[in-house]
């Protein structure tokens, strides 16, 4: 036993030594600096934080959402607070055709691309599964296919610049959430696809990373509406969000778990306990408002008796009247 602990006790603090350093390898912002960057889904919540921090970095930035108003003063800003450069383009991701017209717009206003941040979202419900096919179609198309046409125009460029490919995914992309399976479903199929393409980049030799995010609740002004009756856990800020993206992004790091201990360690019972995980998950809900049988709605407001059915933390919701302030996303 003495003889175990002689051995167990420095191996043990040699990994967490490690652990410690290599998870903290030196990012400086000076890496970012006169890097040309799109972010999708930048006109609010993570989208816009990595906006900012780039700006602070002195990037090129190119961003984009559905929203021209709110694009427009999110540029602003971002001029104010030092970006080399800051420009938008407006357009809805369910068309594939835009998504290309945005990489095409950094080529030519940026010359080149050294990352790509895709963020956005597509709206949907937080329900049980209302059988809606078309529904599942359209968000795989906004937050997997677009992700896909984006990366495939951009790709030319990222080579050049031995750049990076950033997907920002869940926790519900790894594992499943109750209420959230169209959702669910286009973040694990991002994993499936970009786990393999950075398979194939490394049998050909492309320098390109590809960093898959994987965060849990964070506080962006609409995830916070919709989870304040749902979920036991507390949100996680997004200004830090969005510069740990940043920093694994520039780390070339394959995964980012934020918040670490809500996402990567429950993430370890996956493979060896999947339904004490699936407990685990369960009871993170507050599970009151939700009735079994009730009929779907196409989201707004959080729980309680009577009120239309929430709308995923993670999740957008549509912009303009439709959806208000004060209403979740
Ligand atoms: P958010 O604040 O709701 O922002 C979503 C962005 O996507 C907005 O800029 C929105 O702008 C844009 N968007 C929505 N529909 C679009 C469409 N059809 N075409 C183009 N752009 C569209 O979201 P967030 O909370 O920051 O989440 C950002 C990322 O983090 C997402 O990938 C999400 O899955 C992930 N995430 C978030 C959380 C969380 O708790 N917040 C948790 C896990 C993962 P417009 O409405 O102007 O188009």
């Amino acid at each position: 036993m003495g003889q175990l602990q002689k051995i167990l006790i420095p191996f043990l603090g040699l990994v967490l030594a490690f652990w410690f350093y290599s998870a903290r390898e030196n990012f400086k912002p000076e890496m970012l600096k006169g890097k040309r960057v799109i972010v999708t889904g930048a006109s609010t919540g993570i989208g816009e934080q990595m906006a900012y921090h780039l700006a602070r970095m002195g990037s090129h930035i190119l961003i984009t959402a559905r929203t021209e108003a709110k694009l427009q003063k999110v540029v602003e800003r971002c001029l104010e607070l030092g970006a080399a450069s800051a420009r938008y383009v407006s357009g809805t991701m369910e068309d594939m055709a835009f998504a290309e017209r945005v990489v095409r717009e950094a080529e030519i206003s940026l010359g080149g691309l050294d990352m790509l941040i895709l963020n956005h979202i597509g709206t949907s419900y937080f329900d049980f599964f209302n059988g809606d096919v078309g529904h599942v179609r359209k968000l795989l198309e906004i937050n997997f296919l677009s992700y896909v046409a984006m990366t495939t125009s951009a790709l030319p460029m990222l080579k050049e610049s031995e750049g990076s490919i950033v997907v920002v995914s869940s926790m519900a992309g790894k594992v499943g959430f109750p209420f959230t399976a169209p959702y669910s479903a286009t973040k694990f199929a991002l994993d499936g696809f970009f786990s393999s393409l950075r398979q194939e980049f490394s049998i050909k030799s492309i320098n390109v990373s590809i960093t898959l995010c994987i965060l849990g609740f964070i506080d962006t002004e609409s995830a916070v509406r919709a989870a304040a009756d749902l979920l036991r856990v507390s949100p996680a800020p997004r200004e830090e969000c969005a510069l740990e993206i940043l920093r694994a992004a520039a780390l070339r790091r394959r995964e980012l778990y934020y918040r670490y201990g809500f996402t990567r360690l429950p993430l370890l019972l996956r493979d060896w306990a999947a339904e004490l995980l699936d407990f685990v998950v369960r009871s993170c809900y507050r599970l009151d408002g939700l009735e079994s049988g009730r009929s779907p709605a196409p989201l707004r407001h959080p729980t309680g008796p009577g009120a239309a059915p929430a709308q995923h933390p993670a999740l957008p919701a549509e912009p303009g009247p439709a959806a208000g302030p004060g209403l979740p996303r």
